[in-house]
């Protein structure tokens, strides 16, 4: 049987939610859509939960939020999904690139060689679900007077030092697209903060920059959120930490099964909580490894392929060669997870992998 890259977790209890959702008569930011900030804004401990169309939506609000203006620079991790350098652009920022380290997280050291007197904040991104590295990022922050956004749209539940990740900084990003530790069936976001003002200008951005019904004050947009996908959402929030227990025990028997093999597999820095969104592995082999577990029946993925400091759409920024990131993105390959997986599926991919390895 064919074995997918990731499986949405759907069942009864979600179809339920979703009918009763439907049946409310409620469907933009309604009761749904309440709980399910509250509920989040509890988990994640922070003082506001704003839920939004996707993380991109969320990325764009708060760094408009924070007040950053055309000419500012903001450092971030080439190696990301583009939708974190997108909402950087579109926020009319300038993205500074900086290189990863052996976490596949962004190299603090590199980034601290790059703050200029016009550098205004810093967006680590917690890839692949390990947090980055958050003590050097804070120093680094606090030594500049930066404002720190945690992009944790991989990594929803994952913590440092047993503190959620999204809660170092002044605001945290997640998304629930299908495939993330927390999805709601189709594309969301939500931001959380501590800082009241930053939440009510995001609600307001969120919402044609209306203070009220009639008064608009500032130019937003429509990024409101639907109270179906919210009550999928509320469902999933409940299960999430014992999704991630999964990808965790899935994440350890590839650890197990791969161990000596010419691969290199991902590690957990003291300290941390991986959250495997993603179970990436390092070959110089790697496309024609991922050509024989296609003919296996067996999904495979490249997260990224082409840096983002490499994307035609930012070109004009001639963003200076990254080492590392332009290395390990010709050998890097995403195997199979997430919580809809087996340890049977798991370790048939370990048996084609092996197999691959013993021609
Ligand atoms: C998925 C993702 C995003 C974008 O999330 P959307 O909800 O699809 O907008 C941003 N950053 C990272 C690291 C992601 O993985």
């Amino acid at each position: 049987m064919a074995i997918p890259l990731s499986r949405p977790p759907v069942d009864d209890e979600v179809k339920a939610a979703v009918i009763a959702a439907v049946e409310s008569g409620q469907y933009i930011l309604g009761p749904e859509c309440k709980a399910f900030e509250r509920e989040f804004a509890a988990y994640n401990s922070a003082k506001h939960a704003v839920l939004t169309t996707s993380a991109t939506s969320a990325l764009w609000m708060v760094i408009k939020a924070f007040g950053a203006k055309a000419g500012d620079e903001v450092l971030v991790p080439s190696h990301t999904a583009f939708p974190t350098i997108e909402a950087i652009c579109f926020a009319g920022v300038t993205p500074v690139f900086v290189d990863i380290d052996d976490t596949y997280t962004v190299d603090v050291k590199d980034a601290a060689a790059k703050v200029t007197p016009r550098t205004v904040g810093f967006i680590p991104v917690h890839l692949y679900g390990h947090p980055a590295n958050l003590p050097a990022v804070q120093e680094l922050c606090a030594k500049h007077k930066l404002w720190l956004l945690e992009d944790c749209a991989q990594a929803h539940g994952s913590t440092w030092q047993g503190k959620k990740v999204g809660s170092f900084g002044r605001a945290g990003a997640f998304s629930f697209y299908p495939s993330k530790n927390l999805t709601v069936m189709g594309d969301g976001g939500l931001l959380v903060t501590d800082d009241d003002e930053v939440a009510a200008r995001c609600r307001r951005l969120r919402d044609h920059g209306r203070q009220n019904k009639d008064i608009h004050v500032e130019i937003g947009f429509n990024l409101r959120f639907n109270d179906i996908q919210a009550a999928v959402g509320r469902v999933l929030l409940r299960r999430l930490d014992t999704m991630n227990d999964h990808r965790r025990k899935l994440a350890a028997r590839y650890t197990a099964g791969l161990a000596g093999l010419p691969l290199v597999l991902p590690a957990e820095t003291r300290g941390a909580r991986h959250v495997y969104h993603l179970y990436v592995v390092r070959t110089p082999q790697r496309d024609q490894l991922a050509a024989f577990l296609k003919d296996k029946g067996v999904a495979t993925g490249i997260h990224y392929p082409v840096a983002c400091h490499r994307q035609p759409a930012v070109e004009h920024l001639k963003s200076p060669p990254l080492e590392h990131t332009e290395r390990i993105v010709k050998e890097i390959l995403t195997l199979p997870i997430s919580a809809g997986h087996t340890e049977a599926e798991i370790d048939e991919v370990v048996a084609g992998i092996k197999a691959f390895f013993r021609k």
